[in-house]
């Protein structure tokens, strides 16, 4: 499997709070490591492989050199390990919340 030419640690990791963000996007593949990411503001266009391109057309990644949720969504879909572990802490870090939702509901049922 191809790798991303992207260095995750260079950027500071995988941002929870961008990648919460980015679960509700939408990520259509359109070709080898490409998308077309709808729902957020704006559509924008990734490209994880080629070196020719920006990954994303967003100015949060071409501005801020941040890995954006545009990035994060397309990791995701190519169920790239750090972005899939990520989501695993991002979950432990909701589940309290969810817990004490559910438990609420039962109470009031
Ligand atoms: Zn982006």
């Amino acid at each position: 499997m191809k790798e991303p030419k992207i260095d995750i640690d260079a950027v500071g990791g995988v941002d929870l709070e961008r990648l919460g963000r980015s679960l509700l996007l939408h990520g259509e593949r359109v070709g080898d490591g490409r998308y077309h990411v709808t729902g957020g503001e704006h559509d924008h266009w990734v490209d994880l492989y080629t070196t020719s391109h920006p990954r994303c057309d967003c100015g949060d990644h071409l501005w801020r050199e941040q890995m954006c949720k545009h990035i994060l969504a397309a990791l995701l879909r190519e169920g790239h390990d750090r972005v899939v572990d990520a989501l695993g802490r991002l979950f432990r870090q909701v589940q309290p919340e969810v817990k004490r939702r559910t438990e609420r509901a039962t109470r009031a049922a």
